[in-house]
């Protein structure tokens, strides 16, 4: 007598899987029982085993098998197949990784140990799909939160960690950096095999010069700062101080020796507002400006870094503030694009951070807001003051550099995230980075405008896409719950990994 599968079955084949799989075909409406299957003993199989048992209960007392290959003319080392028919599943990868993925496919797929049949080939739009977490700022993740993030996002099949760890990091020699949130050199090892089983790359960020109230805090390193800073987390090394590249090495290579083999390393630089404070900088600044006493010190970091054989990443708005000095930055470094309010294309606004306010448009919106759509209305409302977009060109005169980039319908409407080409043009590798929550002026109802960041992220993934950029790493600031950073996640795994973002409709012509 035929075995029926004792779950109620829909005539639907939409795909609940996320990330959306670029080609998924249910051959029938016929659902196999894996518990009756045996797992071909291969090589291939062995990173995945012990998981696929636990989750089919293979019995190897039936007649089916499951079996564990090597893909043939995989299209990306991440690409796996999946085919089930009634008496054969085939899982096959060019990586272990690929093989991973596989499983988590099947995760999602499943109802018990039930599969129905199907023809899958699976592989990723975008090489680098990140996430960014700042476990300083994220208060709520505790060490079990921080291995529960790790799975959450393999699951969904992210694979680059931007990690930031401040004071979360036990720094040896340095005890009085030592906060409450700390984690042990023991918690800190398990993170690193924890990436390394879920074949999560991490991309570890110290701040090599601006954001590092966390240390400029405590007496025994006040020395190193410029003065005048407005707050604690603005406050600044002095780049001429060599005491603040020693100190920057010093926690650098202990991060490297934490996550060895690792191929990027972020050295932060964004939003340094005290260059030229002290007497110093200041002398240095009237001879020879701001850009340069900032650029000289980032190529002589991420010179260090390159030699350690590390890739160095920098965020851009720095250089976004000083364009044409663009030019004069080490090729060795690739740019992490971060721009957390463009939700259009065209846009109403050009993010010139920090050169101006984040709406930066033309000034005849200012009494047309009704002719946007959310979420600018709300952002223009909120923010109150429109930054006129020729007064900041006119202000910043490195900016013309970046007119050609902005689109024909300038000054009304702007092309989405023109930065990217521009530096792309002058030969630098290039991350996009939008926000899972990245201002909280804009929280609805106490919680992150997910209305903005989702598009925002899914945006920019297209705009990355596009131009050829290297990857995506969506940001994460602020203390929320942890439970808020799974929409980020999810959106960041979906945008990255497809190709195109699917309507609902088109699913159901894509899937027959
Ligand atoms: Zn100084």
């Amino acid at each position: 007598m035929e075995k029926r599968p004792g779950f109620l079955t829909y005539n639907d084949n939409a795909v609940h899987v996320i990330p959306e799989p670029a080609h998924l075909r249910y051959t029938s409406s016929v659902y196999v029982d894996l518990a009756d299957y045996a797992l071909a003993d291969t090589p291939d199989a062995e990173p995945v085993a012990a998981e696929l048992c636990r989750l089919f209960g293979l019995s190897g007392k039936g007649p089916g098998r499951v079996l564990c290959g090597e893909l043939a003319d995989a299209p990306s080392p991440e690409a796996y197949s999946i085919s089930v028919r009634s008496g054969e599943v085939r899982l096959a990868s060019a990586s272990r990784r690929g093989m991973l993925y596989a499983v988590e496919t099947l995760k999602q797929l499943r109802a018990g140990t039930w599969l129905r049949e199907m023809e899958l080939e699976d592989a990723p739009a975008m090489a680098i799909r990140g996430f960014h977490t700042n476990l300083a700022s994220i208060r709520q993740l505790d060490f079990p939160g921080v291995l529960r993030l790790i799975d959450e996002m393999a699951k969904f099949k992210i694979n680059l960690w931007l990690l930031e760890y401040n004071h979360c990091f036990p720094y040896a020699g340095h005890p009085a950096l030592h906060g409450a949130l700390t984690f042990t050199p023991e918690e800190i090892s398990a993170i690193e095999q924890r990436c390394k089983d879920r074949e999560i790359e991490i991309m570890p960020l110290c701040q090599c010069i601006g954001h590092n109230g966390h240390i400029g805090m405590h007496p025994e390193y006040s020395h190193l700062f410029e003065p005048g800073a407005k707050v604690v987390g603005d406050m600044q090394l002095c780049p001429l101080n060599p005491g603040s590249f020693e100190l920057f090495k010093d926690m650098a290579e202990q991060l490297m020796a934490a996550h060895p083999g690792g191929r990027y390393f972020h050295i932060g630089a964004d939003e340094v507002r005290s260059l030229g404070n002290c007497p110093d900088c200041a002398e240095f600044v009237r001879k020879y400006g701001k850009g340069k006493l900032y650029t000289d010190y980032i190529n002589k970091v991420c010179d260090w870094v390159a030699a350690q054989g590390w890739k160095p990443v920098i965020w851009d708005d720095m250089l976004s503030h000083f364009p044409e000095l663009v030019p004069q930055i080490s090729r060795n470094a690739a740019i992490m694009y971060w721009d957390y309010w463009t939700t259009s294309d065209p846009s109403p606004f050009f993010i010139a951070r920090p050169a101006a306010l984040p709406q930066t448009a033309d000034i005849s919106w200012k009494d047309r807001w009704n002719e946007l759509d959310e979420p600018e209305r709300t952002i223009t409302r909120l923010y109150g003051e429109l930054t006129d977009v020729k007064e900041c060109l006119e202000k910043t005169p490195g900016m013309k550099q970046i007119l050609p980039y902005l689109g024909d319908q300038t000054p009304r409407w702007f092309n989405a995230f023109p930065f990217f080409d521009f530096y792309k043009d002058l030969g630098f590798e290039v991350f996009a980075a939008p926000s899972a929550f990245g201002n909280t002026i804009d929280d609805l109802y106490g919680l992150p405008n997910l209305g903005r960041t989702c598009k925002n992220i899914r945006l920019f993934a297209e705009k990355c896409r596009k131009s050829g950029g290297a990857g995506m790493v969506t940001t994460s600031w602020y203390s929320f719950p942890q439970e808020t950073l799974s929409i980020g996640i999810i959106e960041t795994a979906q945008n990255t990994w497809c190709g195109k973002t699917l309507s609902p409709l088109e699913q159901e012509e894509t899937i027959r």
